[in-house]
């Protein structure tokens, strides 16, 4: 009797280089695939309640649809369920006789307890779990150092993993799979109501295929990473930078497929400090997925990591926050910027790296409802690299140096001399 796998389907929505699929299809496995849609845990109510565009949910649920697609393919359908997965999960085995549920790990703090609640929900049935590790670059087996050893500073780090650098290999889209028969309703999602504005930097669709159509386009068809390096500072359209983030933080495309892809058009066309420093951004993707796994959950207090006895800003003003939020500061630099955020859903490493210093350093307030807002409107919100950068900006993550102020007066100067961006989306 073939054994029953459920894939439970979180920040992994794809069907290629998903070793979770690809190892219970060549068992023979049949498998039914689900995704639960629960509410994320607010960590921080943000002052003043500001109204929260969909672009985020559009994207999820874009990325959904496309996955159903794939498995309809299949003659299957993904089930969509809402609920806490800890007591969904365990009613589903039940019911569809589960020996197994594979899923990819994910190591957050939040996601840890969930999964610990889970596990313990499931101790006593007949079904267990089997963990994953398809969202970061490098496999966590193959790093020369154990978790606890990840050194505090990034740099420690890169050069430990670049002196033996190694991916594993992709695994290939099963080419036959089969599914489990299941009675619950359609997927049939409700998209909230967004405005498309032509000036974003992330005109895109969620979704496998078009994460892939992107991938294609910067490097093959377009050549942008060729100049990557020179023009990853950008402010405005869709070529300065990869955009490949929102796709990788939906799981629609793995980071080593993008990997395998750099290494390739560094054979077939160039390689140079663009495509080296392509890669080194996805290890700082992957450092922070560590650090928050070897740091739990002091990443979300007010000191995160920093053990110096002045402890950050820790203002809450409503007025002040709602100025940040709405674009009216009076700095102009990142009143554009706060503004693409709120219309697009997306800003650039750099503006982030701007508003995240603006907040903290000049505004005074607790860097905390700053990340907790872009959590809520980020497409590409990934709780590792969100959370890591915004605690690292306000002096309190890794490399906890104390001076992280930018000077935005400056930052203006070099990154938008013409003040083309602020024209953009102040004028
Ligand atoms: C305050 C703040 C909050 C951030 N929040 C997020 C977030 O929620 N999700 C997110 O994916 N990135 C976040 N970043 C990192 C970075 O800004 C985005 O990854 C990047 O702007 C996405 O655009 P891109 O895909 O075109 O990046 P590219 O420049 O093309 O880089 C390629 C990929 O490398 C990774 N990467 C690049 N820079 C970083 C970085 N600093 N840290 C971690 N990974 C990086 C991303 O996966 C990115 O897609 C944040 C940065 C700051 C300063």
């Amino acid at each position: 009797m073939p054994r029953r796998i459920m894939l439970w389907y979180r920040n992994d929505l794809r069907v290629d280089d998903h070793e979770a699929l690809h190892c219970a299809a060549s068992e023979g496995a049949h498998i039914l695939p689900v995704y639960i849609d629960s509410p994320t845990p607010q960590r921080h109510t943000l002052p003043g309640n500001p109204e929260i565009p969909g672009f985020r949910k559009k994207f999820r649920l874009e990325s959904l649809l496309e996955l159903d697609q794939r498995w309809r393919e299949w003659n299957s359908s993904l089930m969509v369920v809402t609920g806490e997965p800890a007591d969904v999960i365990p009613q589903l085995c039940v019911k569809y006789k589960i020996d197994e549920v594979f899923l990819n790990a994910e190591t957050s703090h939040d996601e840890s307890r969930q999964l610990h609640q889970l596990t313990r929900n499931l101790n006593g049935t007949p079904t267990s779990c089997r963990f994953f590790h398809g969202t970061p670059m490098i496999h966590p087996d193959d790093l020369s150092f154990e978790l606890q050893d990840l050194p505090d500073i990034f740099t420690q780090y890169r050069k430990l993993v670049e002196a033996r650098m190694f991916v594993r290999a992709c695994f290939a889209t099963p080419t036959a799979v089969q599914a489990l028969a299941h009675d619950e309703a359609p997927f049939e999602p409700r998209f909230p109501e967004t405005i498309a504005d032509a000036r974003s930097a992330l005109p895109f669709h969620g979704g496998e295929s078009a994460g892939q159509k992107r991938l294609h386009n910067y490097l093959w068809q377009t050549d942008a990473l060729r100049t990557y390096k020179q023009t990853r500072n950008g402010l405005i359209g869709t070529d300065y930078s990869s955009k490949f983030s929102a796709w990788l933080a939906n799981g629609c495309l793995s980071a080593r497929h993008i990997f395998h892809e750099v290494r390739r058009y560094e054979t077939e066309r160039v390689a140079n400090d663009s495509t080296y420093w392509m890669i080194f951004e996805l290890l700082w993707r992957d450092y922070f997925r560590l650090a928050m796994e070897k740091f739990g959950a002091a990443l979300f207090a007010l000191d995160g990591i920093s053990t110096r006895r002045t402890h950050p800003p820790q203002g809450r003003d409503v007025a002040t926050f709602q100025k940040w939020v709405s674009g009216t500061t009076g700095n102009r630099f990142i009143d554009a910027s706060m503004r693409e955020l709120q219309l697009t859903g997306f800003m650039s490493n750099r503006s982030r790296q701007n508003v995240a210093s603006h907040f903290v350093h000049e505004l005074g307030m607790d860097w905390r409802i700053g990340a907790q807002y872009f959590e809520a409107l980020l497409v590409d919100y990934d709780v590792y690299s969100n959370w890591g950068n915004w605690a690292y900006v306000a002096g309190v993550g890794n490399d906890p140096r104390e001076n992280r102020r930018f000077d935005i007066a400056h930052q203006a100067k070099t990154y938008d001399p013409e003040g083309a961006y602020q024209k953009l989306w102040l004028d």
